[in-house]
């Protein structure tokens, strides 16, 4: 399906805003952040990131890390459950 709309609601500020250009990461958590967050909220998960890894002391030699942070992310964007792939 084509996206011709390049604005969108998006699911966090609930603003309407730009879409990110492409998703931000492989798989299916990536193509939901790209269908429901903007780039700017993105942006602001960027840098809560950096803290996060920090404050968790997360390693990602461990998939376990992994997946503490992408939980940690979902929640920060409001986006609910883990993506339908689990
Ligand atoms: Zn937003």
């Amino acid at each position: 399906m084509e996206v011709t709309e390049v604005e969108f609601q998006c699911v966090r500020c609930g603003k309407t805003e730009p879409r990110l250009p492409a998703a931000p990461m492989p798989g299916p958590a990536g193509s939901e952040i790209a269908e429901k967050i903007c780039a700017a909220c993105w942006h602001e998960w960027t840098e809560a990131e950096v803290m996060v890894i920090n404050e968790l002391r997360l390693n990602f030699m461990e998939p376990k890390s992994l997946k503490v942070l992408e939980q940690q992310m979902r929640e920060f964007l409001l986006l609910g459950g883990p993506a339908e792939a689990e």
